[in-house]
Formats: structure tokens, sequence, C-alpha cells
């Protein structure tokens, strides 16, 4: 086959062809293959070149020719879509990517569960259906080669035809192509028995080689006697029906092979029943076996009549009578029949009849997945399974099957949960992409995972769709929130312990698990952290002498603003730690930090305040600055309080919400100017409310964001150094 030939072939049921189009397509996916080679050691292009020479004889449209010599290009050469795209148009483009992606399930495993998923896939993938006629050539002729394949290779690649690719072609009408492939799976599959159902069938093709022709004969003259040409061929019986009547139906060799069949093509319809007339008048009928698919045709358009007689020699005749179109179509398949039926008078015409060829082809595919009996390709008969499944691959050729619009998350935990649970990106068919996007059939995924995520986001809870993944992110950030309650109730014993002057060790905690009736030292940490069990309990548990230190309350200290948490003139007793306790104290890093911490609302402590942690059952701690008015209700509870000091790191600088209140003028502008020193300052403001107005003043409370005390004392000078501003002050929760 050269590139003339193939053009020719094309030419001749399509004198329109873009000769162009397909030269360059030919001289492209020739350049592109360079030097490989196929298993056979020919050169690889001979490989695309055959299966535009199988599409001819489907007489298939230029796209589908082109998309065929280029099928194998992205997956196999450095070629890209894009490059495709430019050269060949976004439709050739199209053609070929869906090849590309029904290539990679060629990698992937064949477990018999995994079948019923590929034919989906197929569908799924193939959304033109022009990409599935290209792949079924592609597949024919693999099978036609298979003979260089390794010999694992070729079983494999064997069953799979006979599974998937043979009966995807009966469905689609394409029955020489179907059969071609069952035969070519047969042989490798089952050679023993292949063998023995030729011998026989040679055998008996000999035997009985005078009786079809006269059959042959008597059918002709017949038909001709009523004025009806008909061309009348015996078809041979093949290996495979064979085999898989006498297996399927447990009857024997001759009671199957001592059927003749016989096709009578004929040209009109009229004559079709006129044929069956005939038959019907000369030889007495099978009762039960005549079928009228002209009148009724099946779902893949097939029309044909069927009946069976007894023949001249009482054998049983099996006839299939059938205009040539009907026949055409039973042979290759709409697609050849609808495409070039007769030269079109137009372009306009020859489209609209490609159009409509498609549109039944793709009607054809959708039947194929709805499948409503039992002989359907899909036996799966919920339509909904398929609609409502993506199926992608893992990097090295895994399917993974998930509900659609699944995410790559949903993938990453359908590969593992531990990927899931370390999953910080993603890579879609090679392109980084981000993990909340919707996944789509065929996609290739790789998720990039990093340790230094310990548990995943719990946001994502509520954006994955399986209840694999939902499961998993619940379970993990339940896990990691009891992690943090766990390391902040070691924290606290250990500080405990420390402050009691006693040495503290797991060791020892581990022998008083009894008398705290918990099951591990982490149990006891994290009902400690979460405020379900008191510290100083178990200080007594480890050390029966253990009394609780109490710490003297002192006078709130004196701020640098002068006005922290006095405002409404209160006098509250604190604690405030001794630099001994603040060795011992527990470092406190910010929100996003190993424990579970979070700010009194309304005003919360930053950086440079001294600060308390209260221990709020099930919460975690709350920080406070030492001058908050809130602290007071905390008084009676010393065992809740806990010394903590900040540990900042100052290389990478966080937010802190904190409050002020400003009394300004009424003047036109007056808020603009605040707004304007705050965010000079490099301030984010949150939140601004008037609290009061009066004919000369306004008070407002500003929520704002800061780094620590210093910006935000700063922020509050220079306010008040505004001549439009009365006061400004700090406000605590
Ligand atoms: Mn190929």
């Amino acid at each position: 086959m050269r590139q003339y030939d193939l053009i020719e072939r094309v030419r001749q049921y399509n004198p329109n062809t873009d000769e162009a189009l397909l030269n360059r397509a030919y001289v492209y996916a020739m350049r592109a293959h360079g030097e490989q080679k196929r298993a056979s050691g020919d050169p690889y292009f001979s490989h695309p070149l055959e299966v535009a020479a199988i599409l001819t004889d489907l007489k298939l449209d230029d796209a589908t020719i082109a998309a065929a010599l280029l099928h194998d290009t992205i997956e196999d050469t450095p070629t890209t879509r894009a490059e495709i795209d430019q050269i060949f148009g976004p439709d050739i483009g199209h053609l070929v990517e869906g090849l590309t992606k029904l290539k990679r399930l060629d990698l992937v495993s064949r477990e018999a569960k995994q079948a019923e998923n590929l034919r989906k896939l197929l569908l799924a993938i193939a959304d033109d259906v022009r990409v599935l006629l290209v792949k079924l050539a592609d597949r024919l002729h693999n099978m036609r080669t298979l003979e260089h394949m390794p010999p694992e290779g070729r079983t494999r690649i064997a069953q799979e035809t006979l599974d998937i690719y043979a009966p995807l072609a009966g469905r689609m009408g394409m029955h020489s192509l179907r059969e071609e492939l069952e035969d070519l799976a047969f042989r490798q599959l089952y050679p023993e028995a292949n063998r023995l159902v030729s011998e026989r069938l040679d055998a008996q093709a000999d035997r009985h080689s005078h009786l079809i022709a006269e059959i042959e004969q008597q059918l002709t003259r017949k038909l001709a006697e009523s004025g009806t040409a008909a061309v009348v061929t015996g078809r041979r019986k093949r290996p495979y029906s064979i085999w898989r009547k006498m297996e399927r139906k447990s009857v024997g060799f001759e009671q199957l092979s001592d059927i003749f069949g016989f096709r009578v093509v004929v040209k009109t319809l009229r004559e079709v029943y006129r044929a069956l007339g005939i038959v019907h008048t000369t030889w007495p009928m099978v009762p039960g076996r005549f079928k009228d698919y002209v009148s009724t045709p099946k779902q893949n358009d097939y029309r044909s009549l069927h009946t069976t007689v007894i023949g001249p020699g009482k054998q049983r005749v099996e006839l299939q009578i059938r205009t040539a179109d009907m026949h055409e179509i039973a042979e290759y398949g709409i697609a050849a029949h609808a495409l070039y039926k007769d030269s079109p008078d137009s372009p306009t015409e020859m489209l609209s009849r490609e159009s409509n060829a498609y549109a039944w082809l793709r009607h054809t595919v959708e039947l194929l997945a709805e499948g409503s009996n039992p002989e359907e390709f899909l036996e799966h008969t919920k339509l909904e399974l398929f609609h409502d499944q993506v199926f992608c691959f893992t990097p090295k050729g895994k399917l993974i099957a998930l509900p659609r619009k699944a995410t790559p998350i949903d993938f990453a935990y359908a590969v593992h949960t531990d990927v899931g649970n370390h999953a910080v990106g993603c890579k879609i068919n090679g392109q980084m992409g981000p993990l909340v996007s919707e996944l789509n059939n065929g996609d290739e995924v790789d998720i990039i995972t990093s340790k230094a995520q310990t548990s995943p986001p719990s946001a994502w809870e509520s954006i994955v769709v399986t209840g694999k993944a939902r499961l998993a992110i619940r379970r993990a950030t339940r896990n990691a929130v009891r992690t943090q309650y766990a390391a902040l109730g070691r924290r606290i014993v250990e500080r405990l312990i420390q402050r009691a002057k006693r040495d503290y060790s797991d060791e020892k905690l581990k022998g008083a698990l009894p008398r705290l009736a918990r099951a591990s030292i982490d149990d006891v940490f994290a009902a400690v952290g979460r405020g379900e069990m008191r510290p100083s309990d178990v200080g007594r548990a480890m050390y029966p002498d253990y009394k609780e230190e109490r710490i003297a309350a002192v006078p709130p200290p004196k701020s640098e603003t002068g006005w922290f948490g006095l405002k409404k003139g209160k006098a509250v007793k604190f604690k405030v730690p001794t630099a001994e306790q603040t060795a011992a104290s527990i470092p406190i890093r910010g929100i996003n930090s190993d424990l579970p911490v979070r700010f009194a609302p309304n005003g919360g402590a930053v950086p440079g305040d001294r600060i308390v942690g209260i221990l709020n059952p099930g919460e975690g701690i709350t920080i406070y600055p030492i001058q908050s008015a809130s602290l007071k209700e905390f008084e009676e509870t010393p065992e809740r309080w806990l010394d903590v000091r900040w540990d900042m790191d100052e290389r990478t600088p966080q937010r802190f919400p904190a409050r002020i209140e400003v009394q300004s003028v009424n003047e036109p502008g007056t808020l603009a100017q605040i707004a304007q020193v705050i965010a000079e300052h490099d301030g984010n403001i949150d939140n601004i409310r008037m609290t009061r107005r009066s004919p000369d003043f306004t008070d407002c409370m500003i929520d704002l964001e800061v780094y620590d005390l210093k910006h935000l004392n700063a922020i509050i000078a220079q306010l008040r150094a505004k001549k439009v501003v009365a006061a400004a002050e700090r406000v605590t929760g």
C-alpha cells in the first residue's frame, strides 16, 4: 500500500475527496513515526496505513481516514494535540485525541471485573462515533498481525477482542468486521477447537459441494423464471459461530453443520417479498424460522428476511433475502451505506448525508449504551450507571471508575486513603490542575502528595462526591483534631508535673493508667486537652502526694496604651505568670498551630500582649490578653487556666484580629481619613461599625488585623495624631 493506492481507494467511493489533506496526513504520520518498528519488524507507519485502508472498505470520510493515519502519533511520538489541531484542524484533532485516550485502554489491567467498565469507557470516550470506527479498524489490523506479538500478550488481546470489540462491531452493524475479529480471536484462544471445527467444515464442504451448487442453480433459475434477477451465494459456515452454538446450545456438530446457508440479493424491496414467495412455494418452510427484519429492522438497522426451508436433498436450507442496499449495511454498517450510496449532487448534500449517517451512528452508540434487552451489547440495564460515571486512569494505566462530577480528590482516595490524605496537587493529562475540579472521561490523573500535609483540609468533605473520600476525610480530620488535643493535653500535663517539681515520663503516666481508667496515655492527653479530665487528677494519679499549686492573684498590669480592659473602671484579679512558669508555659504559634487554639472574640490577643489560655472543654484553648475583662468569669475555675506564651516565627508573619474604638468629629470625609491612616500603616480593616452618633462626635468600632502589639499601637498613635480623631483606644473582649 502506497500513498497513491490509498488516495485511489478513497477516490473510488468519494470523488470529491480532499487529496491534499490525505497527503498531508500521510506524510506527517510517516515522518512522525520515523524509524519506529512494529513487533513484526515492519516500519511502524505500515500499521496506521493499513488501518486507513481498512476504513476505505467502510467508505469513510476524509477526516476519519486522516485520523486513522494519525491515530498513534500523539501517544507514540512527540506530536501534540495542538500540533494536529494546527495542521489538520480541530475536528481531526478531536478524533486523534479520542483515539489516544482509547489507546490507554490497552494498558489497563485485564481483571474480569474491569471488562464491564471497559466497555462503558469505550463508549463514553468515543463521543464521536468515528473514533470507534478507527479503533475497530486498528484492532482488526492488530489482530491480523497478532502472531508477531509475544505469546502472553496475544491471549489477552484476543480475549478482549472477543469480549469487547467484536460485539461492538456487531452492534454497529459491521458484520464482516465482527466475523473477522471473531475468527481471528477464536484461532488464538482455542486453537484446537478451531482446528477441529475447521477440518470438519472443510470435509463437509467437499462432500456437499455438488449440493450447494445445485441449490444455488435451482434458486437462481426459479427466481429468473418469475422475472427476478438475483445473486445467490452459498454461505460458508464460520468456525467460531459453529463452535459458539455448540457451546451455548450444547448441540453436536452434525446438527449444526447440516444446515446450508444462502444469501439472496435482489434489486428492489418488492423483489425481496416476491423472492420469498417463490422460495416458500417451491420448498416447504420450517415453521417458526421466518423472521421479517425488513418491515421491522433490528436496532442497528439490519434489514433482511430470514427463512428456513427443506431443500432438494431434504436438508435444511437457511436463506437471507435482501436488497443490495440492505446487504451493504449488513456487511459494512450504516456509515458506508449512507455516506456514499451514489455520488452526491452537491457538497451540501454530501454534508447533510454525512451528518445523517453520523447522527444515526451516534444514536446506535446510545442504544449500545442503554441496552434494554438481554441481547444488548451492554448487559447492564441501568442507564444511569453509565451516564453517572466517569472513568479515569492512573499514570500506570489503572482504570478508576468514579461518579460523575468526581474531583481529583475523589480520585486520590479511590487510589488509596494515604494518597488522598497527603494530596496537595495533581496533574490532569500532564497539566498541573486544581484538586477541586471536575474530572472527564479518559483523564489521566497524577496525584501529587506531600508528607508535610498530615491531614486533609476539612473543607474537602463538602467538595468530594464519593462516600469513600468523605468518610476518609472525616476520619482523618477527626484524628488530626484528636492529635491536636492530645498534644495540648501532653503539654498541660508536662507543665503541671514540672511545676510540682516532679519528673514527668511516659512510663510513669503509663503506670497510672488504671487509676485514670484510660487505655493509653494518648487517651489521657486527649481527654485533658479536650477539658474532659482535670490535669490535677492526672498529677495525683502519677504522684499520690501531688498537691495542686495555687497561684496568687495579682492586679492587672498597666498597659502601654493605658486603657486595656479598664474602660468601665472594673478592677479584675489576674494571675500573672512568674518567670519560672513562663519557661514551662505552652508556646502559642497563632491560628494555624498544631494546637487547637482560638482567640477571644471581640478583640483578641496579638503577639506582644501578655496572654492567658483558658481551657474550654471540647474546644481547646482560647487566648485572652491578660487585661481582658472576660477573664473574670474564669476566676472560680483555676484548673482551666493555662500558662501560655507567644512563640511566633518572625519569618512568616501572621495577622491577628484586634479591635479599636475611635471617637471622631462629625465632618465630611472623616471616616475616609481614618481608613486611610489604617491602610497606610498596613492594617487590614475587617469591619467598621458606628456605635454612637451625637451632633458633634461619632463613635465607631473598628475590627482590624495587625501583626503584633507594636503594629497595633503604632496605628492607634497615628489615629490620635489626626485632627479629626478625638480619641482612639484598644478594646479587648
Ligand atoms: Mn494503532
